[in-house]
């Protein structure tokens, strides 16, 4: 077993070999794990490759740290550059099984890329909602893989309202964070990747950039299922990164009351971590509990920082909400919550993607009220 290869061991905590020996490494996929995953037996129908990120060992960034057990997990590699494409990858998954032809969600950007794309790839169609502020580029992003895109002025809590309200009035796939568990089912096989990758070892520290939170709790559940079959006995301590300017769960984990007037998403060049109410927010606090972690916050220039850093000294090229776990190891290395000896995983989440041109105005509608959505939808 090298490091960051695969165990070839089979071993059958469910008893039907979950792990199967045979898988070359190009096979190696999200789909490895899925006997414990929430899909009936059958073919996989999704077409897009999805997992089976690299755990880079960046030995340049180690020696500027001093910290020789560093691993970076690089979720940029899936298909649309950001860990979103799991949780889209496992809903399509089911609504495929089931005949669904329609899926919707909310999300600040890289979420409705991943389920834009998705969707695409399935043949299914895509009814994205997010807030007026949401960035152009990523919004180019969406219409350039066929999605009808629903700009709500009300803000982002607004478009997941009116997303869950017409999944529910349309029988469409809901793949929205919080709403959907499936969601959390889908990221815990990064838990699975980083212990098989580390040679069946559970790392000391995982750090995590925090905006919904489904990334973090998905961690804590992917370690938790393997301590439950018996192959770990401990958690790691998970530090839970958001941006100085939205940082609701820091916060909360330091006790100190906050308000909407103490938030501002549009403050910080994390959109991808700026939400003000994350929807599990109280699961990611308990998680971070647990393991003995903690919560940081990181400043913009910090964030900026950890991307440069990230490509000069890594060779991963990241956007500033994937970057955080960097930023949030020097908070934390500050705190003297991580050891030099110990070995910590930096979870880089996501990378800036383009589409080289503009959305397609015809794909974007601004709107209030269902009615508005269903004509918008059946002009095709
Ligand atoms: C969504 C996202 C996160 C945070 O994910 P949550 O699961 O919502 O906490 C982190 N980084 C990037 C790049 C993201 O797109």
């Amino acid at each position: 077993m090298t490091a960051g290869g695969i165990a070839d061991e089979v071993v059958a905590p469910t008893g039907r070999g979950w792990m199967r020996s045979a898988d070359p490494p190009a096979s190696f996929t999200m789909w490895r794990y899925r006997e414990l995953l929430p899909v009936p037996d059958g073919p996989i129908r999704y077409p897009l490759p999805i997992g089976g990120t690299p755990l880079l060992p960046a030995p340049a960034l180690r020696r500027a740290w001093g910290l020789p057990q560093l691993w970076i997990k690089d979720e940029t590699r899936n298909p649309t550059a950001s860990n979103k494409d799991r949780a889209t990858a496992l809903v399509i998954e089911g609504g495929l099984r089931r005949g669904v032809d329609t899926i919707t969600t909310a999300s600040t950007g890289n979420a409705a890329v991943a389920t834009a794309f998705g969707a695409a790839a399935a043949g299914m169609r895509a009814a994205i909602f997010v807030s007026t502020d949401c960035r152009p580029e990523k919004l180019a992003l969406m219409t350039q893989a066929g999605a009808r895109v629903f700009r709500v002025r009300a803000g982002y809590a607004a478009a997941v309202d009116l997303s869950r309200a017409a999944a529910a009035a349309f029988g469409w796939l809901d793949r929205n964070t919080g709403a959907n568990p499936v969601t959390l089912e889908a990221k815990k096989t990064v838990a699975f990747e980083v212990w098989e990758q580390l040679g069946r070892r559970v790392p000391d520290v995982l750090v995590a950039p925090v905006g919904d939170g489904p990334t973090l709790v998905a961690l804590d559940k992917g370690f938790a299922e393997l301590e439950s079959h018996g192959l770990v006995t401990r958690r790691p301590r998970l530090i839970g990164v958001q941006a100085q300017p939205c940082q609701p769960l820091v916060r909360a984990w330091r006790g100190e009351p906050v308000g909407p007037a103490d938030l501002d998403p549009a403050a910080t060049v994390a959109d991808g971590i700026a939400v003000m109410r994350p929807a599990i927010g109280d699961a990611v606090l308990d998680a971070v509990r647990r393991g003995g972690g903690a919560m940081v916050a990181v400043t913009d220039e910090a964030l900026r920082g950890a991307v440069a850093t990230l490509a000069a000294t890594a060779g991963v090229g990241a956007e500033p909400a994937g970057a955080a776990a960097l930023a949030g190891l020097a908070a934390a290395v500050e705190l003297r919550r991580v050891g030099r000896e110990e070995t910590v995983v930096l979870l880089v989440t996501g990378r800036e993607v383009t589409a080289g041109g503009p959305a397609d105005p015809a794909r974007v509608a601004v709107v209030e009220t269902l009615d508005e959505v269903e004509r918008a939808m059946a002009g095709g």
